[in-house]
C-alpha cells in the first residue's frame, strides 16, 4: 500500500514529499513535533498532544499553520489515506523556509508535514510482557526539555548508548544524580508502600502525554502518585519501575545498569497500570 504525507497544503506519496532545503527545521532544527498513537483508526488522547502542541509552539514564539479544529482534519485525514488502524501520526511544524540566518525570519509562513504509519502493537505487547533493561547516562540536554522540539540529538546519543549496551532505554541523569526521564520516554518507580514516583513536570522533563493519562488512571484506581525526583539508587532498589510513551505505552523496567529490579520480572503493579492504559486506549477506539 502506498504511502501518503501531508506536506504544506497537499497530500503527496512518501517517497516524493519534500520540504525546501532552506526549511529552519532542517537547518537550526527550529520546529516542535508531536506523536499521536492510533488505535482502532483514532486518535488517541488528541486533546492531551493538541495543548502539549500549543505551548510549544507559543514557547517558540512560532505561529501556528491553521487552527486546531482545521489541524485535526488533516491528522484524520492523514489517518485515512494510509489506512493505519494501529500506529502513530507524526506532527512536526518548523518556522519556515527562509534565507540562512539566525533571527527569527518575518513574515514566512510555518511549514507543516504530518506522515502516519503502522506499528506491530503485538510486538510491544510481547515487550512488556518480557520487561526491558535501561542503562544510566548523564542527561547533557538544554534547560528547555519541556519543549517537544526536533532537535534531539542528545536523545538520539543516548538512545544508541543503550541499544550499544544491549539495554532498550537510557535513563538520563541530572547533576544531582536524580532521573530526569528516558531519551524518548518518563521514568517512574513504585516505592516499597506500593506508591508510584515519578519526576514532576518542569523544565528538565517532557510532559508526557502518556504520563499524564497514567497519573489520572493511577489515582483513580487507588494508587498513590508522588512526583518527586528520585535517584539512580532508589530506583535500583523500588520495588518495580517503569517507562511510559505514546508508541510503547507502560513498559516495565526489569533491569537498571545490569542489576535486575525486585526479582528482575515486571511487576504486578505495572502490569495492572498497563491493562488500566489499554482499556483507556480502547474506549477511545470504539
Ligand atoms: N520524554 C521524552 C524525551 C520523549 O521524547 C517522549 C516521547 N517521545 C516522552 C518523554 C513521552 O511522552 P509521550 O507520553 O507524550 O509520548
Amino acid at each position: 500500500m502506498s504511502r501518503v504525507a501531508y506536506v504544506n497544503g497537499q497530500y503527496l506519496p512518501h517517497g516524493r514529499a519534500a520540504v525546501h532545503i532552506e526549511d529552519r527545521g532542517y537547518q537550526f532544527a527550529d520546529g516542535v513535533y508531536e506523536v499521536v498513537a492510533i488505535a482502532g483508526g483514532r486518535l488517541t488522547d488528541w486533546d492531551g498532544h493538541l495543548r502539549r502542541l500549543e505551548r510549544s509552539l507559543a514557547e517558540l514564539r512560532i505561529t501556528a499553520p491553521m487552527g486546531s479544529g482545521a489541524l485535526a482534519i488533516v491528522c484524520r485525514e492523514v489517518v485515512r489515506r494510509n489506512r493505519v488502524t494501529a500506529g502513530m501520526l507524526y506532527l512536526q511544524i518548523t518556522r519556515g523556509v527562509a534565507r540562512r540566518d539566525h533571527p527569527f525570519p518575518r513574515g514566512v509562513a510555518p511549514s507543516l508535514v504530518v506522515t502516519a504509519r503502522s506499528i506491530d502493537f503485538a510486538a510491544v505487547a510481547r515487550r512488556a510482557e518480557k520487561g526491558v533493561g535501561v542503562i544510566t547516562m548523564p542527561d547533557i540536554r538544554w534547560g528547555r526539555c519541556d519543549i517537544k522540539t526536533v532537535s534531539l540529538l542528545p536523545n538520539i546519543l543516548a538512545k544508541q548508548a543503550a541499544r550499544d549496551e544491549g539495554a532498550y532505554e537510557a535513563w538520563l541523569v541530572d547533576d544531582t544524580g536524580h532521573v530526569t526521564e528516558g531519551s524518548s520516554t518518563n521514568a517512574w518507580i513504585v516505592d516499597e508502600q506500593g506508591r508510584l514516583v515519578t519526576r514532576p513536570a518542569g523544565h528538565a522533563i517532557l510532559n508526557g502525554v502518556t504520563r499524564q493519562t497514567l497519573i489520572a488512571l493511577a489515582r483513580r484506581l487507588g494508587y498513590e502518585v508522588l512526583e518527586r525526583p528520585f535517584t539512580v539508587a532508589e530506583a535500583q532498589a523500588a520495588r518495580e519501575a517503569f517507562i511510559t510513551s505514546t508508541t510503547g505505552f507502560l513498559l516495565p523496567v526489569t533491569e537498571i545498569d545490569g542489576r535486575p529490579v525486585a526479582n528482575g520480572a515486571p511487576g504486578s503493579i505495572s502490569e495492572a497500570l498497563l491493562a488500566a492504559y489499554r482499556s483507556h486506549i480502547t474506549e477511545q477506539s470504539d
